[in-house]
């Protein structure tokens, strides 16, 4: 791992912890104990970003998001994009009390990234993420998280 790597993952530990938090507040998923787990590239789904487990008795729920380290993308965009990541586990929580079936997975996924698209572009239009990344793009036609 170069400099830059490791600069940008001790970045990125303490963005989203305080990204999450005020996600969790938004969403009113507060009551849940959520944790934040960075995951290589290998230890994740072919070609997704991140994924979520929960437990609905505890109200414990893990996300995992793509290591900045395995990003080939600037530290400021790959945090921009994990924080997508999150949000995008947090509608999954968020619907996770509706039945689920093979069949309404698909259907699911995509509504889950319609909403978080549309959550992070009101945040990052309303000028109130003022601890994200500076000048942060809109990475999210690039991100393809998963459950
Ligand atoms: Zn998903």
């Amino acid at each position: 791992m170069n400099t830059g790597a490791r600069i940008c993952g001790a970045q990125a530990a303490a963005f989203l912890d305080a990204r999450l938090a005020i996600w969790q507040g938004r969403l009113n998923l507060a009551n849940w104990k959520i944790s934040l787990q960075v995951s290589h590239a290998r230890d994740l789904k072919p070609k997704t970003m991140g994924n979520i487990h929960w437990d609905s008795q505890k109200r414990t729920a893990t996300i995992r998001v793509l290591d900045p380290a395995d990003y080939q993308l600037a530290c400021r965009d790959a945090l921009s994009d994990m924080e997508m990541t999150v949000v995008h586990e947090l509608v999954h929580l968020e619907l996770s009390s509706l039945p689920r079936s093979q069949a309404s997975r698909h259907e699911e996924e995509l509504a889950v990234n319609r909403i978080a698209d549309a959550l992070l572009r009101l945040d990052r239009q309303s000028g109130a993420a003022t601890t994200s990344p500076t000048a942060a793009s809109s990475p999210a036609a690039a991100s393809t998280p998963t459950w």
